[in-house]
C-alpha cells in the first residue's frame, strides 16, 4: 500500500504549521502536500503548552494555539489543511525513512513517496533514565514536550494543590513551569546543578534577578547538585527526591526539564548531521538535495555568528519553515537564511527578549532592582547580543535591530550608561529589514497574546523584529 506527493512534511509541530501555510501562500495544488505526525492534533504553537495551558483559570486549549496564531496569522485548524487539499496524516509515526527511494514507512505499514521531503521532526525531551535514574514511569513524575504531557502535567498539578512539586532542572521548561506551579498554589522547589538559573544564557546579575523574583513568590533553590533517586511508595508514586548533597526533599509531584534531543535517527547514516541535528545549508537543504530540515532538528549556517547552529526556539523554527517553502518554491529568487537567533520567555508579570550571541563582555545597565533592565554582549569591539527584561515593543525593536547591525562599541561605560537608549538610537538610523531574515515575511513579526490572561498571573504575550545605530528618548514600558 503507498501514496505519492510532491511535497512531505514528516513532523506537525510548529515548524511544519509554518512550512504549510507558506505552502499555501505560494501556491500548492490539492493532493500535492501531506504532513505526517505521531500526534494526533493538527499543527499548534507548541510554547502555549508551558504558559496558558497551565494557567488555573480559563487556560488555553486546542482550537485556539493552532499555528499560526504566534504571530497574528491564519489560526490553521485541521479545516483549513482540507479546504487547501493537504492531507494530514496524524496519530501516525514514520518508522523509517530511505532517502536514497525517497519513501518513508509509517507505523502503519503504508509507504509514502516524495519529490522533496522536508524534516520538521523537533525534539524530544531527555528521560532522567539517560542519566541513571529510574522513575519516569512514576504516575507523579511528569515531562513537557507535547499536549499528551501537558495533559498529564494538569492533571497530576490539579490533585497536588498545596503539595509540594520538585522541579529538576532550571532551563527555560524549568522556570516556567516553576512560576506555573506557583500559580496553581504549589510550593516549589527547584534543583539544578549550575551555580545559577538559565545558565546558558543569562548572566549571573542577571539570574539573580529572576531568581530573587522566584523566591518572592515562594519558590526555593537547591543549587549545584543533582537528582539521585526518588522514594517511592506502594502504588509507585515518588514520595520523596534524593539529591547527590544527600538532601531529602518531600514530593507530591516532580517535574523533569533536563533538555532535549533532535529527532534524528530516521535519517542517522544517510544524511550528514552537526551540533546533534541534520545539517542543512542557507537554503536549509541537506546534504540530500531533496531532503530539507527545519525547526530544531536543523542545524544551519547563522551568517550572524559566523558559524553553524542548532536553535530550540520557536522563532527559529516558525522562519526556517518559511525560507524552506520558499527555497523550495522559487529556489533562483530565496537568497541565504539569514537570521538572527532570538529567545523569549514570560514569567510571572516578567517578560524578557534575547538577540544575537551571548558571547564577548557583557556590560548591564538598566535598574536591576526595577522593571526594566538589560545586558549587551560586546565581541572583538562590536555589537553581538542583547538582552531586555519588561521593555516596550519599540525598545524590543530596537535591541533587534542594534545586534543585527553589530555597531562598534568603544567605550562600555558610555554604553552602561546609554542602556536601552544606544539600540533606539541605533535602530532610529535603520535601513528597511532584511527580507531573508524571515523567511518569506515582511521582516517584522509582531506576537501579540494568544490568550486572555489575569494580570495576577500574568504569563503570555511577546514581540520581535529586525533593523540600524544611536541614541533616542526613552519610552513606556509594557504594551
Ligand atoms: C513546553 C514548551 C515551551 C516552549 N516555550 C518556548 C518559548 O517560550 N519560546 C521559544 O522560543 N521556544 C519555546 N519552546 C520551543 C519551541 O516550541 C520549539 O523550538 C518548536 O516547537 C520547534 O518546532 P519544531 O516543529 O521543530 O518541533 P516540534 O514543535 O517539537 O514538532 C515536532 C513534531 O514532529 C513529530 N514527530 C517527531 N518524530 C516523528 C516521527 N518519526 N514521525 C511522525 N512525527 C514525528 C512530533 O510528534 C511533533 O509533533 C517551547 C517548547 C516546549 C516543549
Amino acid at each position: 500500500m503507498g501514496r505519492a506527493f510532491v511535497y512531505v512534511i514528516v513532523g506537525g509541530g510548529v515548524a511544519a504549521g509554518y512550512a504549510a501555510h507558506e505552502f499555501v501562500k505560494r501556491g500548492v495544488s490539492q493532493g500535492e502536500l501531506c504532513i505526517i505526525s505521531e500526534e494526533p492534533v493538527a499543527p499548534y504553537e507548541r510554547p502555549a503548552l508551558s504558559k496558558g495551558y497551565l494557567l488555573p483559570e480559563a487556560p488555553a486549549r486546542l482550537p485556539s494555539f493552532h499555528c499560526c496564531v504566534g504571530t497574528n496569522e491564519e489560526r490553521l485548524a485541521p479545516k483549513w489543511y482540507k479546504e487547501h487539499g493537504i492531507e494530514l496524516i496524524l496519530g501516525t509515526r514514520v518508522k523509517s525513512a530511505d532517502v536514497r527511494r525517497k519513501t518513508l514507512l509509517t507505523a502503519t505499514g503504508e509507504t509514502i513517496s516524495y519529490k522533496y521531503l522536508i524534516v520538521a521532526t523537533g525534539a524530544r525531551a531527555l528521560k532522567l533514565e539517560e542519566f541513571g535514574v529510574n522513575g519516569s514511569d512514576a504516575a507523579n513524575v511528569c515531562y513537557l514536550r507535547d499536549l499528551a504531557d501537558a495533559d498529564r502535567l494538569v492533571s497530576v498539578m490539579q490533585s497536588c494543590t498545596g503539595g509540594n512539586a520538585v522541579v529538576i532542572g532550571g532551563g527555560y521548561i524549568g522556570m516556567e513551569c516553576a512560576a506555573s506551579l506557583v500559580i496553581n498554589k504549589l510550593n516549589v522547589t527547584m534543583v539544578f546543578p549550575e551555580a545559577h538559573c538559565m545558565a546558558r544564557l543569562f548572566t549571573p546579575k542577571i539570574a539573580s534577578y529572576y531568581e530573587e523574583f522566584y523566591q518572592s513568590k515562594g519558590v526555593k533553590f537547591i543549587k549545584g547538585t543533582v537528582l539521585a533517586s526518588f522514594d517511592f511508595n506502594a502504588d509507585g508514586k515518588v514520595t520523596a527526591v534524593n539529591l547527590r548533597d544527600g538532601s531529602k526533599l518531600p514530593a507530591d509531584m516532580v517535574v523533569i526539564g533536563i533538555g532535549i534531543r533532535p529527532n534524528t535517527s530516521l535519517f542517522e547514516g544517510q544524511l550528514t548531521m552537526e551540533k546533534g541535528g541534520i545539517k542543512v545549508n542557507g537554503k536549509m537543504q541537506s546534504s540530500n538535495s531533496s531532503v530539507y530540515a527545519i525547526g530544531d532538528v536543523a542545524a544551519f549556517p547563522v551568517k550572524v555568528v559566523g558559524e553553524t547552529r542548532r536553535l530550540e526556539h520557536v522563532d527559529s523554527a516558525r522562519k526556517s519553515a518559511r525560507h524552506a517553502v520558499a527555497a523550495i518554491k522559487e529556489p533562483e529568487k530565496s537568497g541565504e537564511f539569514d537570521y538572527l537567533p532570538f529567545f523569549y520567555s514570560r514569567v510571572f508579570t516578567l517578560s524578557w527578549q534575547f538577540y544575537g550571541d551571548n558571547a564577548g563582555e557583557v556590560v548591564h545597565f538598566g535598574d536591576f532592582s526595577g522593571n526594566t533592565f538589560g545586558a549587551y554582549w560586546i565581541h572583538k569591539g562590536q555589537l553581538v547580543g542583547s538582552f531586555l527584561e519588561g521593555g516596550t515593543k519599540e525598545q524590543y525593536e530596537a535591541i533587534a535591530q542594534a545586534t543585527r547591525l553589530k555597531p562598534k562599541v568603544e567605550d562600555l561605560a558610555e554604553l552602561e550608561r546609554q542602556g536601552v537608549e544606544f539600540a533606539l538610537s541605533v535602530s532610529e538610523k535603520a535601513p528597511s529589514p532584511r527580507p531573508t531574515e524571515v523567511g518569506g515575511g515582511s521582516g517584522m513579526i509582531l506576537e501579540k497574546p494568544l490568550y486572555a490572561w489575569h494580570a495576577a498571573a500574568g504569563v503570555i504575550v511577546a514581540a520581535s523584529v529586525a533593523a540600524f545605530a544611536y541614541w533616542y528618548g526613552r519610552r513606556r514600558r509594557r504594551w
